[in-house]
């Protein structure tokens, strides 16, 4: 609960006034209890008349409007801070994911994720909207009922006092078990969200491949343990309910039957008393009744609260940049890696002791096998991941030290599938510069072979594409994505070349722009054909995470036997 109470803790002045607020509750149901008592002690045992009690009456009714006047606005109060905490939870989680959405990105599941987190808010709500307000009333109103009826008659707030230990056991104990089972109702939606994207993103190859009825089924069974598990948690919260009624009623039985019995077989406490009691033992009970439910709404918020708080403290992990500047300088800056280590996670793929120097204007390759961490080399390369150990250095300077910004500018990624918001045509390809004229979009447009596609649109340049709008093929995201890079005009270009073949209009379009943005900047490619590996002026040849070796076309071929067999089989591919 530590997270929650920190957060809670901020909120001290609305705390202060919802006791303030639970203390004039506890005193009106004292004085509910009080005037009800005296009016029928009046009417009924001493014969007054209605006339004679019309003043108790008046005065029944305001504490009646007052009571529910508070519970409104105690309720009210509880919300509202429930929406700040929400909104301000949120706020936090949106700017760790804006500020990080490369980390996120990396790290997989990033959308999926995002929607689970952002619900998970909503469960943190009761915590403040019910189980403080909650804690804070029944505490006063328990307090100053137990108090009240130890004035009245000390036997019967004994009683209470040795009964009302049991149901906040009882709360303890099942809201313990509650606790776990909502965590893992939470795992399990993550979980299940993030299968049920993955599912729905490959629909078309499971479809192609004829498993769709296996994944129908595997989908079905996920929902229902989903379903299993919400129940579990449910049958709990109505358990945890039912003993927690049974307890208060049977402590109610037990002081309306001492009540009773002193009353009429030993006649030894007046009507007025033991009405007064009988009166104020519920609203005791009731009270406690009522922080057990709140309690448990409070452990059902704790479960999703873990889970945000772990989020939230992940960011202290991302890349931390510097503030020094990047020299602006005519040719692109060196760069240099040093004994660089990268892993994916404890047991995840290493990247291991990589050793490299690219200097300005160079054209490299990076190449070997699927999924012998060329893209994770690039992304180590454009500043997305850090090395964890070793450095990575940028004009004869840790990259880290300087300022974030100053390297992205410097930089364009071309990743194996560019990404398009929804916008505009120009401005998709303007993100890297958002002041261009119009005129210097259409340039790049025209460089990076868009032209034809523009001049096919009705709107031309200012066609929605992206979420929504219209669609392009792999091959035209490629060309916007080199049109970002002719506007930019970068001093650094990261490139990680398709697998897949694109159409070939496309490919010697890529093909030439590479060649004439080399020409002005230092260009790395995750390279997959052999063109583009032929005319590199350096090759870096890796395995399942090594470097094995590094050279020209002729030097590899010479030296490195896997890179023979990779070329052996790309002409092979080529001549057929
Ligand atoms: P390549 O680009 O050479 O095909 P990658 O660098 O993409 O290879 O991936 C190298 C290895 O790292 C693969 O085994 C891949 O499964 C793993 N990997 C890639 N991205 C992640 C990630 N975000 N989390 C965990 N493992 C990853
Ligand atoms: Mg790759």
């Amino acid at each position: 609960m530590d997270e929650l109470k920190a957060i809670a803790k901020q909120y001290r002045g609305t705390k202060f006034l919802l006791t303030i607020m639970a203390i004039m509750t506890g005193l009106v149901v004292v004085g509910q209890a009080y005037y009800i008592v005296s009016i029928v002690d009046a009417v009924f045992l001493k014969g007054k008349t209605i006339v004679d009690v019309s003043l108790q009456l008046w005065i029944l009714l305001g504490l009646f409007v007052a009571r529910a006047l508070l519970t409104f606005v105690s309720g009210r109060v509880g919300v509202k801070m429930a929406t700040k905490v929400k909104i301000d939870l949120r706020e936090k989680l949106v700017h760790q994911y804006a500020n990080s959405p490369l980390q996120t990105f990396i790290q997989g599941q990033s959308g999926e994720k995002v929607g689970v987190m952002l619900d998970a808010v909503d469960e943190v709500d009761s915590y403040f909207s019910r189980y403080i307000p909650q804690v804070n009333q029944t505490m006063m109103v328990s307090l100053i009922v137990v108090v009240a009826v130890f004035f009245a008659h000390v036997p019967s707030g004994l009683i209470m006092l040795v009964t009302a230990p049991f149901i906040p056991l009882f709360m303890a104990l099942i809201g313990m078990k509650t606790k776990e089972k909502s965590e893992e109702q939470v795992n399990q939606l993550t979980a299940f969200s993030g299968r049920f994207l993955d599912q729905l993103q490959g629909l078309v190859t499971l479809k192609l491949y004829g498993r769709s009825h296996q994944h129908k089924q595997r989908l079905k069974k996920q929902s229902n343990d989903f379903r299993d598990q919400t129940m579990e948690v449910l049958k709990t919260a109505f358990l945890s309910s039912l003993t927690l009624e049974f307890i208060s009623m049977l402590s109610i039985g037990i002081i309306a039957l001492e009540l009773g019995l002193r009353l009429v077989v030993f006649d030894s406490i007046s009507f007025f008393t033991a009405f007064f009691i009988l009166i104020l033992a519920p609203e005791f009970y009731v009270s406690l009744k009522d922080l057990g439910s709140a309690f448990h709404t409070g452990r059902q918020s704790l479960g999703a609260s873990k889970k945000i708080m772990e989020e939230l403290n992940k960011s202290v992990q991302s890349v931390a940049w510097g503030e020094e500047k990047l020299p602006q300088q005519k040719e692109p800056p060196t760069i240099d890696i040093h004994e660089a280590e990268f892993s994916y996670g404890e047991e995840g793929f290493t990247l291991r002791k990589i050793n490299l120097h690219f200097s300005p204007y160079e054209t490299v390759a990076i190449v070997g096998p699927s999924g012998s961490g060329k893209s994770t080399l690039l992304h180590m390369i454009a500043g997305l991941i850090e090395p964890h150990h070793g450095r990575l250095e940028v004009a004869g300077n840790s990259l880290y030290s300087y300022k974030e910004q100053d390297w992205f500018e410097q930089i364009s990624y071309i990743s194996q599938e560019p990404f398009l918001f929804s916008g505009s045509l120009a401005e998709n390809i303007a993100i890297g510069r958002p002041n261009s004229s119009s005129e210097d979009i259409r340039v790049a447009a025209q460089q990076s072979g868009l032209t034809d596609l523009i001049e096919s649109l009705e709107d031309g340049l200012d066609t929605q594409i992206g979420e929504g709008g219209q669609a392009l093929s792999g091959g035209e995201k490629q060309r916007v994505a080199l049109a970002r890079a002719f506007l930019k005009k970068p001093s650094i270009i990261l490139f990680d070349e398709p697998t897949v073949g694109l159409d070939l209009r496309t490919e010697r379009i890529l093909q030439e722009s590479i060649k004439e943005l080399s020409e002005k900047s230092t260009v790395i490619t995750v390279a997959h054909r052999l063109h583009t590996i032929k005319d590199a002026d350096k090759i870096v040849f890796l395995k399942e995470g090594t470097l094995i070796a590094t050279g020209d076309h002729d030097e590899l071929l010479e030296k490195v036997k896997d890179y023979q067999e990779m070329v052996r089989i790309q002409q092979g591919v080529m001549e057929q």
